[in-house]
């Protein structure tokens, strides 16, 4: 038998939240989606509103809360290298105080909680593929700092919460992830060189375009989540998610344009400081406790993202 619980999702109405919202409530469970809507919106959740087990609830996790739950998935904060360094004071502290005030609630209700934690904990990395044991390179003074070195105390934090207070913790690191619902402004390069193809302005590939990524598909990655929070209390993480293919932005650029059938040409932009030069998950420690191998590749996520782009587009 499957016994609803309470869940709370904070991040809950943007990319990644919206997605895992819908896919927790289709389960039967009710949901809480906490939100500031810094980059979030309403619209990614406007079709959940009827469903009476889904709430929704305007904060920012940087302030304290109670409230009685079952689970709680960590979502809240600016993913993209743009919006997380417009304010950078306030994304460490979203990432640092909010993972405080979470995990004081997590304590109190003697809920689980999951930390969306991140590759770039990995920095530029000098370890290829990256593994969870290694420890990383990253700029402590950067640009980037405000999200990798908040993300990394977050981790701290979720860690020392676990040995001193035996809480049940679940991290995962999230390597790039795309699909619809993506903020098209937000900088990240699968919206970027989407919206510059429908549009046909030039793609913008920073660099040489020689950098390599490794793309998830939305689906995937929730499915991770759902069956990280799901593993027994001795699995605490971290664990990466994410898509082992790798890729350069180069050539993610040429398949854009090809399954846009897009006029658009390519033009090199200065590297922004601090990018890595490569990232690619191992993800041997996600198979073996998860069971999960994610199934969906570029090609085939990157069909049902640009019709979100064409819809988004034609109907603005
Ligand atoms: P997103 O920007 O679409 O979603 C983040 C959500 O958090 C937004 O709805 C935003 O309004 C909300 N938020 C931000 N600050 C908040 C605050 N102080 N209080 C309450 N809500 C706040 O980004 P996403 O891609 O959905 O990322 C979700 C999580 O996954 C983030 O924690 C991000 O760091 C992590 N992550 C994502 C990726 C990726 O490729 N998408 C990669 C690594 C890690
Ligand atoms: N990038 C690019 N053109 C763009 C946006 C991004 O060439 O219009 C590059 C960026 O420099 C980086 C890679 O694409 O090397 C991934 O960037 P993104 O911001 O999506 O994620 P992250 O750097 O956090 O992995």
């Amino acid at each position: 038998m499957h016994l609803s619980k309470r869940i709370l999702v904070t991040g809950g109405a943007g990319f990644l939240g919206s997605f895992l919202c819908e896919r927790l409530l289709a389960e039967g469970n009710d949901v809480v989606c906490l939100d500031n809507y810094f980059t979030g919106t309403k619209k990614n959740i406007a079709e959940l509103l009827d469903n009476k087990n889904f709430e929704l609830m305007r904060h920012d996790v940087t302030f304290p809360l109670y409230i009685e739950v079952d689970e709680i998935y960590n979502l809240a904060c600016p993913a993209s290298p743009i919006h997380y360094q417009l304010d950078p004071v306030q994304t460490t502290k979203t990432t640092v105080h909010g993972a405080i005030n979470m995990l004081g609630l997590a304590k109190r209700v003697k809920a689980k909680i999951l930390q969306a934690s991140t590759s770039e904990v990995y920095g530029d990395p000098l370890e290829h593929p990256q593994t969870e044991a290694y420890w990383g390179n990253v700029n402590p003074i950067g640009l980037r700092s405000c999200y990798d070195e908040g993300k990394r105390c977050a981790e701290t934090l979720f860690f020392d919460y676990h040995r001193q207070h035996k809480l049940n913790i679940k991290v995962v690191r999230i390597f790039n992830t795309y699909g619809p619902r993506m903020h098209p402004n937000d900088g990240r390069v699968v919206s970027n060189f989407i919206v510059q193809a429908l549009k046909s302005e030039p793609i913008t590939v920073y660099g040489d375009g020689m950098q390599t990524r490794s793309f998830c598909y939305v689906d995937d990655m929730i499915e991770s989540f759902v069956r990280m929070m799901q593993t027994d209390d001795t699995v605490t993480g971290p664990i990466n998610v994410g898509n082992p293919r790798e890729f350069t932005i180069k050539h993610l650029a040429e398949l854009v344009i090809k399954l846009t059938g897009s006029k658009s040409k390519i033009v090199y932009k200065t590297l922004p400081s601090d990018d890595p030069m490569q990232r690619k998950p191992d993800i041997s420690r996600a198979k073996e406790f998860l069971n999960w191998d994610p199934q969906v590749r570029l090609e085939e996520g990157l069909i049902p993202t640009i019709e979100y782009f064409e819809n988004i587009l034609s109907t603005k």
